[in-house]
């Protein structure tokens, strides 16, 4: 077995550990911060505590495969709650509400026009055969172009309409505006515009149909919270406060990692941290073949987040989820895309936990966040002179939407920028969602969770292969996990 360093405990990081020393392996986690969870990690001002990054928890099976590999039982140590509706939509002229029952869902189409409810119905049939065919292609690993050959890729290419967007796909077979943004607006989950991210992409939609969206009490982030302790109480080492400087590399192999005080050999070493970020900093300008410093900085990079984190003294009737549409939405959506600065008429996404969960505030006080997708650093933005009115802009909207204005009640509030992801999350340009997901940057033009250019490296996370949102994440720790589970060494 190997004596393995996963750099960094974010998701990817956690799930790879727990299941490498399930596997026999001696594994040491070096995380950056004084707390585990990366972007998914828990914030806390004073009683009030948020998730930083991640809410939506969809298609639960591929966490309870990673507990289940690392042989421990997942209904033991997290508790998850279904919410119905999954969340709550305001677009302009309606309000809509779609819930995992779909029946329920297929009234709420109907709603909008004669003959809708039919259209979900077949979307949600299509959809099924879809994801069928799609997910055993994104649970293996995808090396090469070659693999285009394997049969569950030749099975499922006639679903996958690589060069149709979303948007495209969807307007075929929706016939209304609020509903084509209903089923595509969770492009974004990947940083992405309907109208721009491939049609594969409507199994998000149809994964949070399916089966349901979840809260896990205390937030997301105790997922990590739950990983990092069981990891240590079994037996594996991690090292908070403890930064990577460099790989430590010779003749394209990592031999191990250089801390700022010690340079510790290791078999193998499994890179979490945010690729782009640390590819740019852990290895000198031409040390890697394919990806060098000029190739990372020519790749393409998802949108970033403004975030609002609110503590408030009382807790408002708002749904768990709520998504707040633009008035023009396909406007906001290209001008987000061509990283424009014009930062009107923005939609944004509000997350209300303390609806259902009270450990995250005081009693009787809740936290509440706002995510804006915004451009990544790439655009002309000054973020310190920007983000009062950005503010403002949200406040307003929640106002004007709910009826509410919870200016009053705000007990704290705190802001974060495209410039704080990259500074203290060290996210490559703020670009939380890591490296866009377009054809030309997925399966074998993606990264590769066994990283070829560099002997004993492997990637774990969103910049790898299967792609950036949790349930990818988690494939890569399998992945990953499956590639070292053969090697037998020490
Ligand atoms: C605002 C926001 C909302 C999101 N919402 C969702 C959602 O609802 N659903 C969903 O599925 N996904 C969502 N995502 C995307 C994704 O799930 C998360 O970003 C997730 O946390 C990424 O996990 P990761 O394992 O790739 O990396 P990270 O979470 O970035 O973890 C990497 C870890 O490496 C550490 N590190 C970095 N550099 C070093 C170093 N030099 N040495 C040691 N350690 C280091 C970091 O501190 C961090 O702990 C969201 C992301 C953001 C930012």
């Amino acid at each position: 077995m190997s004596n393995i360093a996963i750099i960094g405990a974010g998701p990817g990081g956690l799930a790879a550990a727990l299941i490498l020393l399930n596997q026999g392996h001696q594994v040491t986690v070096y995380e950056k911060d004084a707390r585990v969870g990366g972007r998914s990690k828990r914030l806390s001002f004073g009683e009030y505590h948020f998730d930083s990054g991640p809410t939506f928890f969809m298609y639960q099976p591929i966490l309870r495969e990673v507990f289940e590999k690392a042989n421990i039982d997942f209904d033991q140590h997290l508790k998850m709650q279904p919410l119905d509706p999954l969340y709550t939509l305001y677009f302009k002229e309606r309000t809509l509400q779609p819930s995992a029952d779909i029946q329920k869902t297929k009234e709420v189409f109907e709603s909008v026009y004669p003959g809708a409810g039919n259209d979900y119905l077949k979307w949600y049939q299509k959809q099924t055969t879809k994801f069928k065919r799609v997910m055993p292609i994104l649970q293996k690993p995808f090396p090469n172009i070659f693999h285009f050959l394997r049969a569950d890729v030749l099975k499922g290419a006639p679903v996958l309409h690589p060069f149709q967007s979303v948007y495209k796909y969807l307007s075929k077979m929706i016939h209304h505006e609020d509903l084509i943004h209903t089923l595509s607006f969770q492009a974004k989950y990947l940083g992405m515009a309907s109208f721009e991210a491939p049609s594969v992409f409507t199994i998000l939609p149809y994964l949070e149909h399916m089966g349901g969206l979840y809260h896990i009490e205390g937030g997301l982030n105790q997922v990590n919270e739950t990983m990092a302790r069981l990891f240590v109480e079994k037996g594996g080492k991690l090292h908070l406060n403890s930064k990577v400087e460099s790989l430590w590399i010779e003749k394209n192999a990592v031999k191990g990692i250089v801390t700022e005080h010690l340079k510790q050999a290791y078999d193998d070493v499994v890179l979490n941290a945010d690729f782009a970020y640390s590819m740019l900093r852990m290895t000198k300008e031409k040390e890697v073949k394919t990806y060098n410093h000029q190739k990372i900085k020519s790749m393409s990079y998802s949108v970033s987040a403004f975030m609002l984190y609110i503590g408030l003294d009382t807790i408002f009737d708002f749904d768990h989820h709520n998504v707040f549409f633009s008035d023009s939405y396909e406007g906001y959506l290209k001008r987000l895309m061509s990283e424009s600065n014009d930062l009107t008429d923005m939609s944004f996404y509000m997350h209300n936990p303390s609806k259902i969960d009270t450990t995250l505030a005081p009693q009787g006080h809740s936290s509440l966040y706002a995510l804006v997708p915004v451009p990544n650093l790439d655009a002309n933005i000054d973020w310190v002179k920007e983000k009062d009115a950005l503010k403002k802009q949200v406040y307003d909207i929640i106002l004007e939407k709910t009826g509410v204005d919870i200016r009053p009640h705000i007990q704290m509030e705190q802001i974060l920028t495209p410039q704080e992801w990259q500074d203290d999350f060290h996210v490559h340009k703020g670009a939380v969602f890591n490296l866009t997901h377009g054809f030309n940057q997925m399966l074998h033009l993606r990264p590769q969770n066994k990283f070829k250019q560099l002997k004993h490296l492997y990637l774990v996370g969103g910049g790898t292969h299967p792609g950036s949102g949790l349930p990818t994440i988690y494939q890569s720790a399998i992945i990953t996990s499956n590639y070292l589970k053969r090697k037998k060494r020490i």
